[in-house]
């Protein structure tokens, strides 16, 4: 099986901008994977030459009306099951927000393997974009810009890394 990279956070962070770019590559869509069915939630990426798996799981994201919880659904909870690794997709122009602590709190009971990323930095101060994010606890936040495709060699290099 491949090792499987889900991506959550908050609506707007730039998820599935950041899932474009890891899975751009021509054949990057699982149609052709056994066992699952054709998705563009799901899409298959390369690290150093090994095929691994992505997920999007804004695509399962309701319309919520009643917050960050509703948001954090059910089909992400399944998503959050099959992951081996968590990409925390966070928002550098928004700053830290009360939705982004309540993920964070249901990560940490999930007990997986997250990192941290902070998204939209192309021409920001680095330190100072990602300084507010530590109190997530949840380790170094990596700031990164999923757009430009900055920061996305070390964000890979620190999810995947040991396996
Ligand atoms: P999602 O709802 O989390 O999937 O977010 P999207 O990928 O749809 O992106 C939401 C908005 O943020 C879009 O307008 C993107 O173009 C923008 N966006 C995504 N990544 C970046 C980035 O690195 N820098 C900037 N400035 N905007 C970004
Ligand atoms: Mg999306």
């Amino acid at each position: 099986p491949l090792t499987t990279v889900v991506i959550v956070g908050r609506p707007n962070v730039g998820k599935s901008t950041l899932f474009n770019r890891l899975t751009r590559s021509r054949d990057a869509l699982v149609a052709d994977l056994p066992g699952l069915t054709r998705d563009r939630h799901y899409g298959r990426a390369l690290w150093e030459e090994r095929p691994y798996l992505v997920i999007d799981t804004g695509g399962f994201e309701p319309v919520a009306k009643d917050g960050i919880l509703r948001e954090m659904a059910r089909q992400t909870e399944q998503a959050l099951d099959e992951a081996d690794r968590v990409i925390f997709l966070t928002d550098g122009r928004s700053g830290l927000t009360p939705g982004d602590r309540t993920i964070a709190e249901r990560l940490r009971q999930r007990g997986k393997h997250v990192t941290l990323a902070v998204n939209k930095v192309e021409g920001m101060a680095r330190a100072v974009v990602t300084a507010e994010f530590h109190e997530l606890g949840l380790g170094d936040p990596l700031a990164i810009s999923s757009s430009h495709g900055e920061g996305i060699g070390d964000l890979m290099d620190e999810v995947l890394g040991g396996i």
